[in-house]
């Protein structure tokens, strides 16, 4: 196995595995002294983490980066009622446009109808213009 720290090659016996990211590493890469190594249970060793790991652990706890003030909550109010203020407006609008869009839908369609009818006349037309 190689060492997470320093990528060399660990000694059977001189490594400490972290329970947090499964690595290997030398009890001297880890930090602690080989005095201190030798003396550690084995289920002692099993709990061990890497400082990596425990300074992970640290990090992710959450901070609040922006304390909520009364500001920022009337901000949000003021927001949402003038959202809701336009929202009658919109959906007026929003109705308006379905409609339109139905009826150029409509138009549409019978556009490509009168189509397919002028070119199945044209195509009569031609059958007949064309010299036997
Ligand atoms: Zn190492
Ligand atoms: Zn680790």
């Amino acid at each position: 196995m190689l060492c997470s720290v320093c990528t060399d090659e660990i000694h059977q016996g001189d490594e400490i595995k972290c329970v947090k990211c499964y690595e290997f590493l030398h009890f001297n890469c880890s930090g602690l002294r080989e005095a201190n190594f030798r003396k550690m249970s084995k289920s002692l060793k099993e709990k061990w983490s890497c400082s990596n790991c425990k300074v992970k652990k640290v990090a992710t706890t959450p901070v609040l980066t922006q304390p909520i003030t009364d500001e920022t909550l009337q901000n949000v109010v003021d927001a949402v009622n003038f959202m809701s203020s336009q929202f009658d407006d919109f959906s007026l609008k929003l109705k308006q446009l379905i409609s339109t869009v139905n009826d150029l839908k409509n138009e549409n369609k019978r556009i490509v109808e009168e189509n397919a009818f002028l070119k199945k006349e044209m195509n009569v037309t031609h059958r007949q213009q064309r010299p036997l």
